[in-house]
């Protein structure tokens, strides 16, 4: 079955944080996003979110080891927010017009079973 796959973006948040790294203070941003994987039946998202702190202003990525204790409490309070747009999981209606197409066979089989 043929699957793609998306990145949702869930969340992201300009913090007023210094950098670990250029130590400036308008650069950083907070990403969160979750993986969707979509067949023609479903959509599946991962349960894990991603997260990721980028500096604008050197150009880097801030790695969870460098992050300082004021970053920590804005990423807390960022995934909270993250976390209520998390996506679950989407059916698509043509597995509904499949699963009402299985009854309905079904039922015309039980009926002309009986039918005698
Ligand atoms: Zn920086």
């Amino acid at each position: 079955m043929k699957m793609t796959t998306k990145t949702h973006t869930l969340h992201t948040a300009r913090i007023k944080n210094n950098c670990p790294t250029c130590f400036g203070s308008d650069g950083l941003e907070f990403t969160f996003s979750q993986e969707e994987k979509e067949t023609i039946f479903q959509k599946k998202t991962a349960k894990q979110i991603d997260e990721k702190l980028y500096c604008h202003t050197c150009k880097n990525p801030i790695y969870p080891v460098n992050w300082t204790e004021d970053i920590e409490r804005v990423y807390r309070y960022n995934k909270k927010i993250a976390e209520t747009n998390r996506i679950g999981l989407k059916i698509k209606p043509l597995l509904y017009i499949v699963i009402l197409l299985a009854i309905i066979v079904v039922a015309t089989g039980v009926y002309f079973l009986f039918r005698h």
